[in-house]
């Protein structure tokens, strides 16, 4: 049995509910998508390993292999879950594809379902041939929400290879850069009281200034020490997102929670921040007792040398030079493997996680062509 046509797998991809979502009445399993794929890998001849993740029923990754394992080859990988969408907002069914104008619509067409079809298209090139280093097809979970599907590859190192393409939308631009993240709750614990008398109490509101004030100053410092020009925001950035505290105006606030959200330069280390941030707020809280808690496992930022051999590979068979993108992706995960990891895709990251998500016909050839080419630079 060959292949079933691009669009048709598309549509059994979209029409495939796999949202992530940290609200757990809205998240979704993945298993059925990463059958698909388990299927129609197999039909091409690769050993397939589904992978399931520990102690979260109903979430998987998968690992294909073609031309053995080992430290060399090519891995083709992409994220099987997409974002929850809002159905009254698109104009046309999200779960399913509709071919409208030049495009095809639906969720996870470019964000980024519609990777697996391409990459599987280029793979079947290959059909019957013998590929003297591996070509691993790489399926993950939970990408949109902690990337825990890759985390887990990465802590158990699954996988090897000379060089990674993570399939996300960069409009075939090769992505050589991008930031990291990290989201972080402060506590602050005070003791309410009669406003009357400010002895009475201690105001976790006054506390959460002298907090902020601090934070600014480390983040001027911080602007200081890291600069990177290829970035539109040259600086590592950190935004105070919320600020919960108090219920009246005569009582002392007992208590606050402030929520930042950080995001680092390649080249910064993630633990290291966290502890130097740690550091400042509860310098700056005095003996206001102080919680530091992480709302997200931090991802790193990733960076691949602008001379590296895929980069290069990548910008002669787009006719595009590589660049660097604001959002992150599972990149680090497969760099910290020791893979040349870049980011390469067919769509727009401007049509992602909104209604309407769309993946340009003209961009299907280009894409599997691309991969073909890589495959057969790569493992043959
Ligand atoms: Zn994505």
């Amino acid at each position: 049995m060959a292949l079933p046509g691009t669009i048709e797998m598309l549509d059994t991809l979209v029409s495939t509910p796999s949202v992530s979502c940290t609200d757990a009445d809205i998240d979704r399993s993945n298993a059925a998508v990463i059958e698909h794929l388990a299927n129609w890998l197999d039909e091409l001849s690769f050993d397939v390993e589904v992978i399931p993740m520990p102690d979260v029923p109903g979430k998987a990754n998968l690992i294909a292999r073609r031309g053995g394992t080992g430290p060399d080859g090519l891995v083709l990988a992409g994220h099987t879950d997409t974002v929850p969408c809002d159905p009254h907002l698109w104009d046309v069914d999200p779960f399913a594809i509709t071919e409208k104008g030049d495009s095809f619509y639906g969720l996870g067409t470019c964000d980024m379902k519609g990777f697996f079809p391409l990459a599987l298209n280029a793979v079947a090139a290959f059909e019957g041939e013998s590929l003297t280093k591996p070509l691993t097809v790489v399926a993950t979970c939970d990408e949109e929400t902690s990337m825990d599907g890759a985390r887990y590859l990465q802590s158990k190192g699954f996988l090897k290879a000379r060089a990674a393409v993570i399939g996300e939308p960069t409009d075939m631009r090769p992505v050589r850069a991008h930031k990291g993240i990290m989201m972080l709750s402060i506590q602050i614990e005070g003791a309410s009281g009669h406003s009357s008398n400010p002895a009475l109490g201690k105001n976790a509101i006054e506390a959460a200034n002298q907090i902020i004030s601090r934070l600014i100053r480390y983040r001027e410092a911080l602007a200081e020490r890291h600069r990177h020009l290829d970035f539109e925001v040259a600086v590592p950035t950190l935004n105070f997102g919320c600020l919960h505290g108090g219920d009246n105006p005569n009582r002392i606030c007992g208590s606050a929670e402030l929520q930042i959200d950080f995001r680092t330069l390649p080249g910064m280390d993630s633990e290291t921040i966290l502890a130097e941030l740690t550091a400042e707020v509860i310098a700056a809280a005095g003996d206001f007792p102080i919680t530091v808690t992480p709302l997200m496992k931090p991802v790193s930022a990733h960076e691949t040398d602008a001379d590296g051999h895929l980069v290069r590979t990548l910008e002669r068979l787009s006719g595009k030079t590589s660049g660097v993108v604001a959002f992150g992706t599972e990149a680090p995960f497969f760099d910290a493997l020791g893979m040349e990891t870049v980011v390469f895709g067919a769509g727009s990251i401007d049509q992602a996680h909104q209604p309407n998500e769309f993946l340009p016909a003209a961009q299907i050839d280009p894409m599997e062509r691309a991969l073909t080419a890589l495959i057969d630079h790569y493992c043959r």
